[in-house]
């Protein structure tokens, strides 16, 4: 696996792949890999012939009082792992190359953006994502771009950039990857110390215990919310939301009758942590990737 940091490169080398008609798979991360970004990785290994891996804490995409400092990195790691599933290059630039001096334009999606993660950390937050999602597939180009549904906002929001942009790039979302005792990898669960760690499989219990109530025929949005919300309170959190919201454009729901979008996020110890689950119309089950 070849590492590269400049996107005159990056670009030399995807477009001699795209001259010997290969596909072009990339996985966009901000590094600190566990399995979730592993099964990513696999899976554009399965699908595309050249598999880049982008690793880039984006700093935009961070607020003044977020975790961009101590965020965890570990390239050398990130990199083994990734050489071990197959990733053809791990495209590591630094904050410069992203954002050169003079870089002036920003990309917001309206609605979508708004509510859940958008509302809770501030516009900024998604503006910086699809900036950078935008950038990086301007920069690579890729025919195939996989997404994780830990992030189920995100992935709706880069959805719209590609439908409203006419980008030329498929968007694959992939399953949420989780610990044994259900709780959701992310990067930042090395911030849980051993009780804090304990107390955060709350946040999969509540939404399997909400998935339960809906599977079995309840169809009410918010006794729905409250089997999950009883569980949160059982273990001491306070979520900063807990919504039930249409999985087509994040629109409130009263009644739960097509596909709809759990979606939890709450300060558990020092880490910040989101999870969700897709409950399909009629049958309450996660979807497939
Ligand atoms: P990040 O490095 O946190 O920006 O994540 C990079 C990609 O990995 C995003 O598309 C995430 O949605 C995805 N991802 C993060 N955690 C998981 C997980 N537990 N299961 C599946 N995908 C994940």
């Amino acid at each position: 696996m070849r590492i590269i940091r400049t996107i005159p490169e990056i670009r030399a080398v995807v477009g001699a792949a795209r001259a010997a008609r290969q596909r072009v798979g990339l996985v966009p991360t901000m590094g600190a890999f566990h399995d979730g970004h592993l099964s990513l990785m696999r899976e554009a290994r399965a699908h595309t012939d050249l598999v880049v891996v982008s690793l880039f804490v984006n700093p935009t995409q961070f607020g003044p009082n977020e975790d961009l400092a101590s965020y965890p990195r570990d390239e050398a790691r990130d990199a083994e792992l990734a050489g071990q599933q197959g990733v053809d290059i791990l495209f590591a630039p630094d904050a410069a190359e992203i954002y050169p001096e003079g870089f002036a334009t920003s990309i917001h999606v309206t609605g979508l953006t708004e509510v859940l993660d958008g509302a809770a950390r501030g516009a900024f937050h998604f503006d910086g994502v699809a900036t950078v999602v935008t950038k990086l597939f301007g920069i690579v180009a890729p025919d195939v771009a996989y997404f994780g549904q830990k992030d189920a906002q995100q992935v709706m929001v880069v959805r719209r950039i590609v439908r409203d942009l006419n980008l030329d790039v498929r968007i694959e979302a992939c399953p949420i990857m989780r610990e044994p005792d259900g709780l959701a990898m992310s990067s930042r669960n090395i911030y849980l110390d051993p009780a804090a760690r304990q107390q955060a499989t709350a946040l999969n219990r509540a939404l399997d215990a909400a998935a339960a109530v809906h599977a079995n025929g309840e169809r009410d949005a918010a006794r729905i919310v409250d089997a999950a919300r009883t569980v949160l309170a059982d273990a001491g959190i306070e979520p900063e939301y807990l919504e039930l919201r249409s999985n087509d454009d994040l629109r409130t729901l009263d009644r739960v009758e097509g596909d709809a979008l759990l979606a939890v996020a709450a300060r558990v110890g020092a880490a910040r942590l989101i999870d969700n689950h897709l409950l399909k119309g009629g049958t309450g089950c996660d979807a497939p990737c």
